[in-house]
Formats: structure tokens, C-alpha cells, sequence
């Protein structure tokens, strides 16, 4: 199976329960289950400060699918959360990343992998650094340690 880690933020309706309620939706995923979480972070939102923080985690999960498959199945998830359309930065009921993709980098339209950005996302490599082993290393960027010590 591949092991893969999803990003998931939320700063609107209920963060907390809409984290606990799409971990639940994640592990029904078909040929896809949860191994590692971690713990839920509250951090300061990027862009327009106007808004609720966020609150995010970092799970781990083994699954079956590629990565557009993978992808497809957490836009049904991202879409039955947010049944309204907003702005880019702005607050969000879902927001599910793929951070990571065994160890594939890949650039399509739609899909980067790793996830731009994560190397300098406190709110990614904290979490990130809590479930993974100590000296782990991300694709194209290398040790989480490091990332963190250069931010
Ligand atoms: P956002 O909701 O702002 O995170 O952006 C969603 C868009 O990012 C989607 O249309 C995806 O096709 C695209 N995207 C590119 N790479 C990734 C990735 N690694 N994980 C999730 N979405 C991605």
C-alpha cells in the first residue's frame, strides 16, 4: 500500500467536528485507512487576518488509490463541506491536502506533490514532525527537523 500524508485545515462551522467528522469520512474511503494523527493545532490563518484561526492536523493514512484517484475522493469530501464557493485564503469548513505521495514528486494541472508550500508551513511540519520517525525526509526537501529549524 502507499503511504501517504493529508493535510486538513478547517477555520468555519465547527472545526473540531468537521475534523472529527472527515477523519470518519477518510477511513471510509475505499482500499484507504487512517495508521497515524496528529494532534489538532490552532494557528493564525494565512492572508486576510479578519478571519477565525484555523484549526489543522496532519494525518497519515495507507491506501490503494494513485494520487488522482486519492485526489478525486477528498474534492467529494472538500465539496460536501463546503457547499459554498469562497475566496482563495479565505475561511474554509474543509480544506484537504495531499502533502505527500510515497516518495513521488510529480507536476500535473491539478496536483503537486509534494504540496506547495509545505516547506515553510509551521501549521504542516509541526504536525508532520509529531507523526513521523525522527530524521524523516520529505521528497525534494528534505529532513522536517531541518525545515523547522529554518523557519
Ligand atoms: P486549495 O483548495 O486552495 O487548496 O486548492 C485546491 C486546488 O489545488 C485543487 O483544484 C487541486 O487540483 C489543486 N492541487 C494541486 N496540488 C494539490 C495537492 N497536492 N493536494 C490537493 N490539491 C492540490
Amino acid at each position: 500500500m502507499n503511504q501517504v500524508f493529508i493535510g486538513i485545515g478547517s477555520n468555519k462551522n465547527h472545526p473540531y467536528f468537521r475534523i472529527y467528522s472527515v477523519l470518519k469520512q477518510i477511513n471510509r474511503i475505499k482500499s484507504t485507512r487512517i495508521v497515524k494523527k496528529s494532534s489538532l493545532y490552532e494557528t493564525k490563518p494565512l492572508g486576510p487576518q479578519s478571519q477565525p484561526n484555523f484549526i489543522n492536523a496532519v494525518i497519515e493514512i495507507k491506501t490503494n488509490l494513485n494520487p488522482h484517484e486519492l485526489l478525486d475522493e477528498l474534492q467529494v469530501l472538500e465539496k460536501q463541506h463546503n457547499r459554498k464557493r469562497t475566496k482563495k485564503w479565505g475561511p474554509r469548513s474543509i480544506d484537504l491536502d495531499i502533502l505527500i505521495y510515497n516518495r513521488i514528486t510529480m507536476e500535473s494541472r491539478d496536483l503537486i506533490i509534494p504540496h506547495p508550500g509545505l516547506e515553510y508551513r509551521e501549521f504542516v511540519l509541526i504536525p508532520l514532525y509529531e507523526i513521523t520517525n525522527y530524521g524523516y525526509e520529505i521528497p525534494k526537501y528534505g529532513k522536517v527537523s531541518n525545515l523547522i529549524k529554518n523557519l
